[in-house]
């Protein structure tokens, strides 16, 4: 074997505060600014260092990037070689264990979902043989060609683009980028969910191109819909609405992106559906649902983070709220509502809370079947628990 090069400045240590430790020994990925006691010995923002106690034990090692909040983003507890060997174990890991549990239902999915697969700052999502790449932290930003490296060497995509268009990026100073890595993006890219196609647009898309994390939902809602008349808020490309059409469900996609809304009637075309037979409309869902007057069997409400930072935790409860109370009143009696959060912020209580209030005030009965969190390939690191950032309780509202 021939040596392998390191990636870690080994000149440099960081030292913690007495009694700081607790949180690295709890295998939190996330060491902040006031936990730091000194650091030895010179280093470059990114670099990869270790991290000792005030003891001097041996803790972690992890990116550091002064700048940020999140001073070391750790990626090992061990003290061990991180080289290039360390990297490409950490992604094949990563995708071997979608390949077992994801490939049979769809070629697309969440590869490295970042501090849950201990690489933090990376996002990976596959599309058939196209990957997307999203960088969040400075570290890996320094990784770039090395990770375009190994992704061909490991995976020989037919195109990988990177799409560091998130505002996480500004915390760890760093521009938004969009940019080919290598190939060429096919002129139309397709993928197969659940036996349904759909048309993902990875370059001009919302997000990577596709909202993976809905996957178990829109199977779920498949189920739940058939015979039933649905109506999907905030649909993005219709991923919920073709799936429960292709069950003969009768839908209704609405969507403030006129794009979003052409997309989805294409996905309806690509799946054998009559677009015709359907309504799209593209409108602000909480004027939509004002406006409205006709009821619904069941309908799903997935907005966009309406709690994008801490700071907006009231004001974004509130619209979490209204939306909910604003849907209950276009619900049959008994009608299904599906009510997610992707605000990482808003917690499983605070979003309960939301929704009891907008009970409440809509004067309607309402039980809870079910709680569900993420799929299988945007792991929760135990450990992380910022990392559960969507929640969906299914509700029957009487
Ligand atoms: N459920 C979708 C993903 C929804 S993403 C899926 O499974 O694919 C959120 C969507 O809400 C985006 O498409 C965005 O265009 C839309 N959106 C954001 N604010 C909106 C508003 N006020 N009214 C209507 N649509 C909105």
């Amino acid at each position: 074997m021939p040596q392998m090069k390191s990636l870690e400045n080994t000149a440099a240590r960081v030292i913690l505060k007495d009694n700081r430790e607790k949180s690295v020994k709890n295998y939190h990925p996330w060491i902040f600014s006031g936990a730091i006691k000194k650091i030895e010995g010179d280093f470059q923002p990114g670099d990869i260092v270790s991290v000792f106690s005030d003891k001097g034990n041996f803790l972690a090692k992890g990116f550091i990037n002064p700048h940020s909040q999140i001073f070391i983003r750790i990626l090992s507890f061990i003290d061990e070689p991180l080289n290039e060997s360390f990297f490409r174990n950490r992604i094949t890991t990563a995708a071997h264990f979608r390949e077992t549990a994801i490939s049979s239902q769809s070629n697309a999915y969440r590869l490295v979902h970042g501090d849950a697969d201990h690489l933090s700052g990376l996002v990976i999502d596959r599309y058939d043989r196209v990957m997307v790449v999203q960088i969040f932290s400075l570290g890996m930003e320094r990784l770039r060609t090395h990770i375009h490296d190994w992704l061909v060497e490991l995976f020989s995509p037919q195109a990988i683009i990177e799409r560091s268009d998130s505002p996480a990026r500004r915390e760890e100073s760093l521009k938004s980028r969009q940019e080919i890595w290598e190939g060429s993006l096919p002129e139309k890219l397709f993928i197969e969910e659940n036996g349904l196609k759909y048309r993902v647009d990875v370059w001009a898309g919302q997000k990577t191109g596709f909202y993976l994390d809905q996957r178990d939902n829109r199977a779920r809602i498949a189920e739940l819909a058939a015979g039933k008349k649905l109506l999907n808020c905030f649909s993005y490309s219709g991923g919920f609405s073709v799936a429960a059409a292709k069950k003969g469900v009768q839908t209704t996609s609405v969507d403030a992106s006129s794009e979003a809304i052409a997309l989805a009637r294409e996905n309806f075309s690509l799946n054998g559906i009559d677009p015709s037979a359907h309504r799209f409309q593209v409108q602000d869902v909480f004027d939509y649902l004002k406006g409205e007057k006709e009821l619904y069997d069941i309908i799903v409400l997935d907005p966009p983070a309406f709690i994008k930072k801490r700071s907006h935790l009231v004001q974004g409860s509130r619209a979490y709220k209204e939306v909910n109370r604003l849907a209950m009143q276009r619900l049959a009696s008994p009608g299904l509502l599906l009510s997610c959060s992707c605000s990482s912020h808003l917690d499983w209580e605070q979003f309960q809370k939301a929704i009891f209030v907008a009970a409440r005030e809509s004067g309607r009965m309402v039980q809870i079947i079910g709680r569900f969190s993420q799929p299988q390939d945007h792991p929760i690191n135990i450990f992380h628990p910022e990392g559960e950032y969507l929640k969906s309780f299914l509700l029957r509202v009487v």
